[in-house]
């Protein structure tokens, strides 16, 4: 069961999240309040699978330290804003990480070994691998450790 919060009043609702296909656009009716509103069923490639991997947000004068989680499928990587489309994001004022900034598509090879491979959104600054820029069409096969830089935002692979 999925659990979402009316808009206007704060009501919990739950409902079975298995009932519906994912992506599919969802439009609930406030038992309380009567408030109509729409929720997107996010793909489980991401929301509930379990975390393979993390990213560590180094501090900085823009954020705290932070722990982004890294799971099977897309995870897309960008600064936090309500309503966000980034089920990877992470909260900083740093004007220079974009909302969709890059993404990390964890997957398995053919022998069953987990691949984390990174890609840019595309983002307005760029992300870099290990001081690196990559190019639109690049696919980078993280390397536990490896430092992505996105903006002024250093972050630390932590991967099998
Ligand atoms: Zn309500």
């Amino acid at each position: 069961m999925k659990k979402v919060r009316c808009r206007r009043c704060d009501a919990l609702i739950s409902f079975d999240e298995t009932a519906y296909p994912e992506g599919r656009v969802l439009i609930f009716r406030c038992p309380d309040c009567g408030k109509e509103f729409k929720v997107k069923l996010v793909p489980k490639a991401v929301g509930d699978a379990p975390v393979v991997g993390t990213l560590t947000v180094v501090e900085n004068t823009f954020h705290e330290r932070q722990t982004i989680s890294l799971r099977m499928g897309e995870n897309v990587i960008g600064r936090y804003v309500k309503g966000s489309h980034a089920n990877a994001s992470f909260r900083t004022l740093d004007p220079s990480v974009d909302t969709t900034h890059c993404i990390v598509d964890v997957r398995e090879d053919r022998k069953g070994k987990l691949r984390f491979v990174l890609r840019d959104a595309p983002s307005n600054t760029g992300t870099f691998y290990q001081d690196e820029i990559l190019k639109d069409v690049d696919r980078i096969y993280m390397e536990n450790g490896a430092i992505i830089t996105i903006g002024a935002t250093t972050l630390i692979a932590n991967i099998p």
